[in-house]
C-alpha cells in the first residue's frame, strides 16, 4: 500500500457496514474490487467503512453485528486476503484525523450541491446531521491518506472522486507540493443498479427491504423479491435505454413524459439489465426480442439465475460465520498493514501545515 516503492497503481474503495450487501453493491463496485485484486498493476484495499455509516440513522446495539457481517460477506464475494488489503476505517484513525485537515481546505458550498447529500437529507430528514455533509471530505481522506490513485465505485459515487481530486489539488496548491494523486473513479459495466420498488431511484439498503436482492437472500426470497418488482405493465419497452438514460438525466419538467411512464420503463430495463448479468447466453436477448414480455416467464428466469450466481456465497457466507475469529484476525491484520502508510501519510501532512 505504500506509495512510490513500485509501479502498481493504488486502489482503494470501501462500503458501509449498514445491512447485507446487495446487488447494487455487487454490480456497480465488488464485481470488479473482486476482479482487480488479480489485476498486477494494482496494489488494492478494501475497507468497511463503518464512520461512514453513523451518518445514516441506526441502532447502537446492531452496528457491530453489522461490522462484523460486512466483513463476513467480502470474504465469501471471493476478496483474499493474500492478495489484497482488508480493514476496518475505524482501526486506522488517521482517516479521520486527515479528514479535518481537508475539512479546512473545502469549501462548504461544494458539499452542499453533493447529490447524495441532498438524497439523504430527503430520506433522513430528522437526521440532517453534520457528519452527513462531511461525507465526501472523509472519503477523500479515506482515499488519499494511502496515496490511491484508482477508486473502483458506483455511478453514485463518481461526484465524491471528483471532490477527491479538487480536494487533493486544493492541498497541493496550498501548501505548495506535489503530495496528494489526483484518483480516477473506475466503473463497471453496470455502474447502477436501480431500486425494484421504485426504479427511478438506485438500489439502496436505505429504501427498504424489499427494494433491493441481498447477496446472501434465500432462493425463495429472491423469487419473492423479484415478482414484486416494478415494471411497465403491457411489458413492452417503450423507449430504448439510451433514450431512457437520457431522459433521466434531464430536470423531471423537461422530460416531456410523466413519471409513471419513466418508472415503467426504469423498471423493465432493470430487470433485462439483470438478466443480462446473470442468464445465459441469449436469454436477456430473447426475451427481448418477443414482446409483450411475459413477467411469468422472466422473473422466475431471472430469480433462479440470481439464486444460482450466489449459491457459493451463500455457501462460504454460512461457513465463515461459524469462524468469526478467523474473520476478525483477517482485518486486524490488514488494519496493521494500512495504518503503517497512514501513519507515514500523517507524519508528512502534520510537517508539511507547519504544526510540526
Ligand atoms: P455503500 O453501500 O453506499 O457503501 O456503497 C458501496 C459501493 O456500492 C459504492 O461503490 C457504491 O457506489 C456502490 N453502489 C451502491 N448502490 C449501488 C447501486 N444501486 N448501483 C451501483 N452501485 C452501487
Amino acid at each position: 500500500m505504500t506509495a512510490g516503492n513500485n509501479k502498481r497503481k493504488t486502489l482503494i474503495s470501501g462500503i458501509q457496514p449498514s445491512g447485507q450487501i446487495h446487488l447494487g453493491n455487487w454490480v456497480g463496485a465488488l464485481k470488479n474490487w473482486v476482479r482487480l485484486q488479480d489485476d498486477p498493476n494494482f496494489e488494492c484495499s478494501f475497507f468497511v467503512a463503518d464512520y461512514h455509516s453513523l451518518s445514516g440513522d441506526y441502532d447502537p446495539q446492531g452496528k457491530r453485528c453489522q461490522i462484523i457481517e460486512t466483513m463476513t460477506e467480502l470474504l465469501a464475494v471471493g476478496l483474499d486476503p493474500g492478495k489484497c488489503t482488508l480493514f476496518c476505517q475505524s482501526d486506522v484513525p488517521e482517516h479521520t484525523e486527515l479528514c479535518w485537515i481537508f475539512n479546512t481546505l473545502t469549501p462548504l458550498s461544494f458539499l452542499e450541491r453533493m447529490t447524495q447529500f441532498k438524497d439523504k437529507s430527503g430520506q433522513q430528514d430528522k437526521n440532517i446531521n453534520l457528519g452527513l455533509l462531511d461525507y465526501p471530505v472523509l472519503q477523500a481522506a479515506d482515499i488519499l491518506i494511502h496515496h490511491g490513485q484508482a477508486v473502483p465505485v458506483g455511478r453514485d459515487q463518481v461526484q465524491h472522486v471528483e471532490l477527491t481530486r479538487d480536494i487533493a489539488r486544493f492541498y497541493n496548491r496550498k501548501y505548495g507540493v506535489d503530495y496528494f494523486p489526483e484518483p480516477e473513479p473506475y466503473l463497471t459495466d453496470t455502474p447502477k443498479l436501480r431500486s425494484l420498488t421504485d426504479p427511478l431511484k438506485k438500489m439502496s439498503k436505505s429504501l427498504g427491504e424489499k427494494s433491493y436482492v441481498a447477496l446472501a437472500d434465500a432462493p425463495e426470497v429472491i423469487l419473492k423479491k423479484i415478482k414484486g418488482a416494478v415494471s411497465e405493465t403491457e411489458g413492452r419497452t417503450t423507449l430504448s435505454e439510451k433514450e431512457l438514460d437520457k431522459l433521466l438525466s434531464k430536470l423531471p419538467e423537461e422530460r416531456g413524459l410523466d413519471e409513471e411512464t419513466l418508472r415503467g420503463q426504469a423498471g423493465v430495463w432493470n430487470l433485462i439489465g439483470l438478466l443480462r448479468l446473470f442468464g445465459h447466453e441469449g436469454e436477456a436477448q430473447a426475451i427481448l426480442d418477443s414482446q409483450p414480455i411475459r413477467y411469468g416467464e422472466l422473473k422466475p428466469l431471472l430469480a433462479e439465475r440470481i439464486a444460482e450466481r450466489f449459491a457459493d456465497f451463500r455457501k462460504r457466507k454460512r461457513e465463515l460465520e461459524a469462524d468469526p475469529d478467523r474473520v476478525l484476525k483477517i482485518f486486524a491484520a490488514g488494519g496493521e498493514r494500512a495504518r503503517e502508510t497512514a501513519r507515514k501519510t500523517m507524519e508528512d501532512v502534520r510537517r508539511t501545515i507547519g504544526i510540526r
